[in-house]
């Protein structure tokens, strides 16, 4: 017979060991040094979102502070949907500054796919490409095309709506100023801040319907699926997780921002957050989590230019400490009813890379640096069909291509960047871009 103090002895040893597997297994093992790589990813938040205004004129007579959407920064007021010279621009910016590879700046713009618009007193829905009336925006997608022909354009996946669609109708049938803000194509509506898309109430057959049509409309607007995703405000839960993992998603960023809205915010909320943040990293090893390490968030601020330079202290101390510098910038910053906000972001954002790019970086994806870290070779989907490819292990590396013309192994030595042409016909031209390098 066992007797109870030896049982317990044995639970908690047996827990102990439990999170030793925990901490120990779950550490980052990389297969490539990133303080000699000095890698740059830039994500960026919101876009393709309908939203906060359609434009400038959104807000006259209306009284903005009375319909308590909850808070966010002032700027947020004039956040408004991209337009072509916005992206044109901005593209111009990152084309301007080139890595130690040649390539210039990639920015991963990450969408919400879809919108809701009331049209005379009645719900209309829009999927990308398509947009509510209110936000047309002309040679839109061509600039776009141009952004991502460039190679300064790398879409991932934000989410279907940017809220809870639900409570947005239900708000707007009951709340006569959301129901005049909603009228205008304002977005906000009476505690939009607490509405999350991905809110722990919503029912998850609901939420998978939602993101495999998003990822459906991702493929048809960008000619392939998603490979990393941000949830909307920071705010999702398990069982989200391993949806985004069956519909292919590979890569989570932000997991230490991750907000868990009914659990407590003290210290024992923080302390089951780092348990739980290392134990989805053991259970889930398909899945690679990236942490934003760097803040780019120069229009919030009093003093832009300080916010640009904390920026760049971070990516170098980063660096640093053996991680790629992945930087968070949110599409406020380049995009705006007033055009001296967007400019403002711009500038601020050339500063930096012009800044960043003395060190000799690179700039990559967040899958590039997901494959890179397990296999020290990635392989990034380029406009048109090719592929580009890395190796940045010490040593030689075997890549698989496989497709039309058959499968077959291309050498890449230690440092190799290497673009592989789009398939078409015979000859080393046929060589395929379909190359997964995750599992
Ligand atoms: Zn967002």
């Amino acid at each position: 017979m066992i007797r109870p103090r030896v049982a317990l002895a044995c639970v908690v040893a047996a827990l102990a060991g439990l999170l030793a597997v925990a901490f120990g297994l779950g550490s980052d093992r990389a297969a490539v040094d990133w303080s000699a790589q000095r890698a740059v990813v830039l994500e960026s938040d919101d876009w393709g979102l309908a939203g906060f205004v359609p434009d400038g004129g959104a807000w006259e007579g209306l009284e903005r502070q009375a319909l308590a959407p909850g808070r966010f920064p002032d700027v947020y007021w004039g956040s408004t949907l991209e337009d072509s010279a916005q992206v044109a621009d901005l593209a111009a910016v990152l084309a301007g500054v080139r890595g130690r590879d040649g390539l210039p700046a990639v920015l991963q713009p990450n969408y919400i796919m879809g919108a809701l618009d009331l049209v005379d007193g009645r719900w209309r829905e829009s999927r990308l490409p398509d947009l509510p009336d209110r936000y047309r925006r002309d040679g839109l997608w061509p600039a776009v095309d141009a952004a991502l022909a460039a190679g300064v354009w790398h879409p991932e996946y934000h989410g279907a709506w940017h809220y809870d669609p639900a409570l947005r109708r239900e708000r707007v049938a009951t709340d006569p100023l959301s129901r005049q803000a909603a009228e205008r194509g304002i977005l906000l509506f009476e505690g939009s801040e607490g509405a999350w898309e991905l809110g722990p109430w919503r029912p998850l057959p609901v939420l998978e319907a939602e993101l495999a049509r998003g990822i459906a409309d991702f493929r048809r607007c960008f000619g392939r699926p998603p490979a990393a995703v941000i949830a909307p405000d920071y705010t999702w839960d398990g069982r989200i997780e391993t949806l985004w993992v069956d519909h292919g998603l590979r890569v989570i960023q932000g997991k230490r921002e991750q907000q868990h809205p009914r659990r407590s915010s003290g210290a024992p909320g923080r302390l089951l957050k780092v348990l739980e943040r290392r134990w989805s990293k053991l259970t889930r090893p398909g899945l690679t989590y990236l942490e934003r390490n760097c803040r780019f968030e120069p229009v919030q601020a009093a003093d832009p230019a300080a916010v640009t330079a904390a920026c760049v202290a971070q990516i170098r101390r980063a660096w640093a400490r053996g991680e790629p510098a992945v930087v968070e910038t949110h599409r406020v910053n380049f995009v705006h009813t007033d055009p001296a906000v967007a400019a403002l972001g711009r500038d601020q954002l050339a500063g930096l890379l012009a800044e960043v790019a003395v060190d000799g970086p690179v700039f990559l994806t967040d899958a590039e640096v997901a494959q890179l870290g397990r296999r020290g070779v990635s392989a990034r989907p380029l406009a048109d069909g090719r592929t580009l490819l890395r190796n940045a292990a010490r040593s030689r590396r075997a890549v698989a291509v496989s497709g039309t013309a058959g499968t077959g192994l291309v050498m890449l030595p230690a440092g190799a960047v290497v673009v592989l042409p789009a398939g078409s016909g015979e000859g080393p031209a046929s060589v395929p871009a379909e190359v997964d390098l995750f599992d």
